[in-house]
């Protein structure tokens, strides 16, 4: 089962298997909000399988360090991002739209930086850690973002495209993107996973099919399936 935590501006998401997984941590200012869901889902913070971070920007990664500190947990990190937990800064955040840059001043503070303990490439299994599903590499938002992908057709993508503000069930570009290309390629891998529903970092969830409007058309040129570049 995956259950939402809607935090200040990001979402963190709980697995519930036979352990739980916590995926992301929100921001510096979180704690209080991760810990309230764990109690109403009567979760200890002892059984606690993996904290499993999507990307290394302080909106994921906020609370990491301190959870890890509560839980014994240990954290995962793509290799991409390391670099970015070890300094507890955002680094460039590229934004991709006049919003993105109206928000960038609030949204990029620094956070508790840490070492990750477990620190991958491409993609590992969630089995060992009691859930049926994977985590896999999709890169572009940061250099070393990752999703899950679960057996049950469910995705948390971290922030490769957000939900809107507006409209429910609707996917649109994130506000920040390291490099827009990559970021494309990852959305068509995670187009190939035939995805029922994708659970963002901000925002809500929309249907796998939205992961369509933004495919490319092979000419390197990012479609709307209107035809409309994005
Ligand atoms: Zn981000």
């Amino acid at each position: 089962m995956l259950i939402r935590i809607k935090c200040a501006i990001s979402n963190c998401y709980l697995l519930l298997g036979e352990r739980p997984v916590l995926v992301d941590t929100g921001a510096p200012g979180d704690l209080q909000r991760i810990l309230n869901a764990l109690k109403i889902h009567r979760i200890e913070l002892n059984q606690i399988a993996l904290i499993l971070l999507t990307h290394g920007h302080s909106d994921h990664a906020g609370c990491a360090a301190e959870l890890r500190r509560r839980s014994s947990a240990k954290i995962a990190l793509h290799s991409g991002d390391a670099g970015l937990a070890r300094s507890g800064e955002n680094g460039v955040l590229a934004a991709q739209d006049q919003f993105g840059r109206l928000v960038r001043p609030f949204v990029d503070e620094p956070f508790e930086s840490f070492e990750p303990d477990l620190i991958f490439r491409d993609s590992f299994s969630l089995t060992p850690y009691g859930i049926k599903g994977r985590v896999m590499a999709t890169p572009g938002h940061t250099l070393g973002s990752a999703s899950v992908v679960l057996d049950s057709g469910e995705a948390i993508i971290g922030d490769v495209l957000r939900g809107s503000i507006l409209w429910p069930n609707r996917a649109t570009p994130h506000f920040f993107c390291a490099d827009p290309e990559m970021n494309t390629r990852s959305i068509v891998r995670l187009a190939r996973e035939g995805l029922l529903r994708c659970y963002p970092g901000n925002f809500g969830s929309f249907p796998g099919t939205q992961l369509g409007r933004f495919l490319t058309t092979g000419t390197g040129k990012v479609m709307q399936l209107a035809g409309e570049p994005v």
